[in-house]
């Protein structure tokens, strides 16, 4: 298969081995634009044919290959394809560490501290710290000083979902993190957040700078417009797809990796969802060397 050039606009590079998850979060990001995603209906290809497609990619190290899901983990050829991606490659894994003894060992057995390496300022291994499930997150900690002392560039996320249990829960983990020296950074919730307040009145408030293009998530009505990306966006079946919310959706593939012929076009597409976007795309956040003001899309013409 031919060599793929990643467009020099390009900020970002994303596998989504899986979208299996072994927790069940209730504000999960997957099911930030529709209720209409499910995780199990992906024919995942296996890691021969992630490995293949992967190392067809040509890119700058410091625009890394992110191993994401779901839980990344759980694909059946996890270890295979970090062992095989090509070391011309960065790599980093955002993953729930929710493993087990075994699985740990079995990762600090077989790969090497070195391998996972994304050569910018976050740490390689993001661990996302998730209370509703993992209550105080002991054995995150336990997981992750253990990774840590084999050698692993590692730190824990949490989101500040706005609940007042997770934001107290969050508060202690820094402080446990700080004890054990262990990277902690808490990351903006974005999304609607709402129920009801101490007098039995409803709200809802929506998290997120999105100021760069207004009503473009949770609007009422769809506008017209051209968009492109700058995140290459792979899901489990090897689609490359436009935006977040097309990924999620699997909607408007824009061809598959293990196509021989398939090539990234550094153009803006049209699209008829604005207003359907996914917080993650027009959220204006920091790129990979911390800057603050980018978003994964840049969208114009909107009608
Ligand atoms: S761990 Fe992540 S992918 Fe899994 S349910 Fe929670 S938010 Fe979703
Ligand atoms: S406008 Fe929104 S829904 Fe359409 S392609 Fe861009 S990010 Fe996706």
């Amino acid at each position: 298969m031919g060599k793929i050039t990643l467009p020099k606009s390009y900020n970002y590079m994303s596998a989504f081995l899986t979208f299996r998850c072994n927790l069940n979060c209730s504000f999960c990001v997957n099911k930030a634009s529709s209720n209409n995603f499910y995780r199990d209906k992906f024919n995942e290809i296996s890691g021969e044919q992630w490995v293949r497609a992967i190392n067809r990619i040509e890119a700058p190290k410091e625009i890394p290959m992110s191993l994401v899901g779901g839980e990344p983990s759980l694909h059946k050829d996890f270890i295979y394809i970090i062992n095989n991606i090509k070391p011309e490659l960065g790599i980093d894994i955002v993953t729930n560490l929710w493993w087990n003894k075994v699985k740990i060992n079995n990762f600090i057995e077989k790969v090497s501290p070195e391998r996972i390496n994304n050569h910018s300022p976050f740490p390689s291994i993001r661990v996302s710290y998730h209370p509703e499930q993992m209550g105080e997150g002991e054995k995150l900690v336990e997981n992750t000083s253990k990774l840590k002392k084999a050698g692993f560039d590692i730190g824990i996320e949490c989101i500040m979902y706005p609940s007042p249990a997770q934001l107290e829960s969050l508060e202690r983990m820094a402080l446990r993190c700080k004890k054990e020296e262990i990277s902690f950074r808490p990351k903006s919730f974005i999304g609607v957040y709402g129920g009801k307040d101490n007098l039995d009145r409803e709200f809802a408030i929506t998290h997120g700078n999105s100021s760069r293009y207004p009503e473009a998530v949770s609007s009422e009505k769809n506008l017209e417009c051209m968009c492109k990306t700058s995140n290459l966006l792979i899901n489990p079946c090897g689609e490359v797809y436009k935006c977040q919310r097309d990924l999620l959706l699997s909607e408007n593939p824009v061809g598959n990796l293990l196509n021989s012929s398939f090539q990234i076009e550094d153009i803006f597409r049209h699209c008829n969802k604005y207003g359907e976007c996914h917080p993650c795309d027009v959220k204006v956040k920091t790129n990979n060397k911390e800057e603050l003001g980018t978003t994964l899309v840049e969208i114009r013409d909107v009608k």
